[in-house]
């Protein structure tokens, strides 16, 4: 079949790849370069985390969203200008999270896409022929002590459901894996088998061409509509002309939405900006990725320095950064290794502020149009979605060739959006 896929972030190269590899004859549409700065796929934390199953929204979530709207340097933050934007989709935000049974389904439907991410991403990283950007060295939650851990009881509730595998280290145990941890860190939980990343707008780019090595082409382009013969697909429409088609995967990050409605489905797609910064020589940090519990931020390794990413910034797609988020995640850093105090601070070398393209429910949307079965979606993976890539391009390539199960893709579906 000819398939135009729209996007080339890290899902829509995964969906390429695994296209490319049934034998089918793809067409990458993207107005960026694959991996470019303008895609969240570019700037994420690196985590590759089968301990990520934890939706945002959890119960009790709801008694703490005051604070976010009149705390500037918390964690989350919802810009009081956008708030009655933003209403419909907070609230069923908050309806997903409100009891533990129902973050259990969540929990249960991302670890399909996370359980085997690091394995699917070494796969993937081989096949590109860059291995070395996946790494697979666990991943490091640090707490104050044991309590601290102990209050975050549903989060690891449902990694144990999940079939997380993890070991307690104690204060000397943290030491030694990193020396440069503040000493308040004195209990610590390794999720062994997580992986990460060390170059992710490079690794991105290196899929998208070895999915052309593959027979794909590269369009740069930005799609606008499509075009159906009754309930037919016959061609997406860019602003570049048409390319003619069977079939069409959307996998345009937070920039769906309005594709979406084009083929008869409402998505409630918001973005949950997040930012990083980038210390290029640090003159202390971790060895391997770091996420401290007081800071909910990810400290990882990378080939241009230490990544500090996180915060969650409710807004809009096309509101200016707001760049004192990544100074936030600059200055946490200090809390978590005190030797970045020297010569002054840290200085970032690099900012960047993204869109992590979000559904209310913290599950993806990936399926079937209303308007057509040839308009496959593949968006909408919010916080997880450089980990759950690779099975998303896999089940995408399935439902396309008929042999996806039902049950599997059913709480991806877009219909749980539709009235
Ligand atoms: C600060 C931060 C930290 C994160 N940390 C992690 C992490 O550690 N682990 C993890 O798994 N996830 C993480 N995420 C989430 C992850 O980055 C996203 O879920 C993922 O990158 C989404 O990928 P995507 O391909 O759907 O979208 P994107 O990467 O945004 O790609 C979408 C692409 O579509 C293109 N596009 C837009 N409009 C059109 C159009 N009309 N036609 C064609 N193409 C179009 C864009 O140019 C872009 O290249 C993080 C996100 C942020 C912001």
């Amino acid at each position: 079949m000819r398939i135009t896929v729209i996007g080339a972030g890290i899902v829509g190269v995964c969906c390429a790849l695994e296209l490319v590899r049934d034998g089918h004859q793809v067409t990458l549409v993207d107005p960026g370069p694959p991996g470019g700065r303008q895609a969240a796929s570019y700037g994420h934390g690196c985590w590759i985390s089968p301990a990520s199953v934890v939706p945002m929204s959890m119960p009790g979530l709801w008694k703490q969203v005051p604070g976010y709207l009149l705390n500037p340097r918390g964690p989350l933050v919802i810009r009081w200008r956008f708030l009655a934007r933003l209403l419909p989709w907070l609230l069923r935000f908050l309806r997903a999270g409100s009891t533990v049974q129902r973050v259990e389904r969540t929990a249960r439907a991302l670890a399909v896409l996370l359980a085997d991410s690091p394995a699917r991403h070494q796969a993937l990283a081989a096949e590109a022929g860059v291995p070395d950007l996946i790494r697979q060295d666990g991943l490091l939650y640090a707490y104050p002590d044991r309590s601290a851990f102990e209050a975050e009881a549903t989060a690891w509730h449902l990694r144990r459901i999940t079939g997380l595998r993890w070991q307690e280290l104690d204060r000397a145990a943290l030491e030694a894996r990193e020396p440069d941890l503040a000493p308040h860190y004195r209990f610590g939980i390794l999720a062994v088998d997580g992986g990460h990343c060390t170059d992710a707008g490079a690794y991105v780019a290196a899929l998208a061409a070895a999915a052309q090595a593959g027979g794909a082409t590269l369009m740069t382009a930005a799609a606008t509509g499509f075009v159906f013969s009754g309930d037919r697909l016959v061609a997406v429409t860019t602003d570049a002309g048409r390319v003619d088609c069977d079939r069409a995967v959307l996998a345009g990050g937070v920039w769906s939405a309005a594709l979406a409605r084009h083929c008869g489905d409402g998505v409630p797609l918001e973005s949950e900006r997040g930012y990083h910064s980038v210390l290029a020589t640090p003159a202390a940090g971790p060895r391997y990725p770091v996420m401290p519990s007081d800071g909910r931020m990810a400290n990882t390794p990378t080939t241009a320095g230490l990544r500090l990413s996180g915060q969650v910034e409710l807004a809009s797609v096309t509101a200016a950064p707001d760049w004192r988020r990544a100074d936030i995640l600059t200055g946490h850093a200090v809390t978590t290794y005190p030797g970045l105090a020297a010569a002054g601070g840290p200085v970032a070398d690099d900012r960047w502020m993204g869109h992590r393209p979000s559904t209310p429910d913290g599950l993806p949307v990936i399926g079937c149009s209303a308007r057509s079965k040839d308009v496959v979606y593949a968006f909408g993976h919010g916080h997880v979605g450089f980990a759950s890539g690779p099975k998303t391009g896999r089940l995408v390539a399935d439902l396309l060739a008929g042999v996806a199960e039902d049950a599997v893709l059913a709480p991806y579906m877009a219909a749980r959006f539709r009235r």
